[in-house]
């Protein structure tokens, strides 16, 4: 059901269409040219959901990986979990990409750019990736009143329609949701 989407065309699909919880990671990974377990597996099942094929997912990790790590140690420790992400490894199962349920009651730690920004971000630093991805501060105070009441999926949801100005009356409640409903508005 999902179209294929292309290396070439990633950069602006994740500002179009990402969720924060997604450019956020995706932002690390260009920045770092690293993430930890966590972020790899949160942002490479997403990616997979997005409809990036086994092929350009290599491409892409390598591409980031290899500038910090060199591309030989790319292909001996990373390329093998990003086949067994799309099911071409160890037992071979096609895995999911995460809902928000289950990104929200991720635990990161030290290091980790995984789990939802609604919920693991400062109040600064929430407000500025909300303003870098186009919430006026008119709207601001909405999004950040459902973060104190720890409705996350809520936030997430006002931003979709503040970014997008449109509804999203079915609520967000999966990163690739957010992304198929932002693709639907905007192509
Ligand atoms: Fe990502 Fe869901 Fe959190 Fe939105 S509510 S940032 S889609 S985990």
């Amino acid at each position: 059901e999902y179209a294929e989407i292309s290396i070439k065309d990633i950069d602006k699909v994740a500002s179009s269409s990402f969720p924060l919880c997604m450019r956020h990671l995706f932002e690390k990974l260009r920045e770092d040219h690293h993430l930890k377990y966590g972020g790899r597996m949160q942002l490479g099942l997403f990616l997979k959901g997005v409809g990036l094929n086994l092929d350009d997912a290599l491409a892409f990790w390598k591409a980031e990986f290899s500038q910090k790590v060199g591309s030989e140690r790319f292909d001996k420790e990373y390329a093998y979990s990003i086949r067994h992400n799309y099911g071409k490894e160890g037992k071979r199962i096609d895995y999911t990409p995460y809902s928000c349920q289950k990104i929200i009651s991720s635990t990161p730690g030290a290091g980790d750019q995984h789990g939802c920004p609604y919920r693991n971000f400062s109040k600064e630093n929430l407000e500025a990736a909300l303003s870098k991805m186009g919430v006026s501060s008119r709207l601001m105070g909405d999004v950040m009143d459902k973060v104190k009441n720890r409705h996350y999926q809520l936030a997430c949801t006002l931003t979709f329609e503040a970014v997008h100005a449109s509804s999203c009356d079915a609520g967000i409640n999966h990163p690739n949701q957010y992304f198929i409903d932002s693709q639907k508005i905007l192509q």
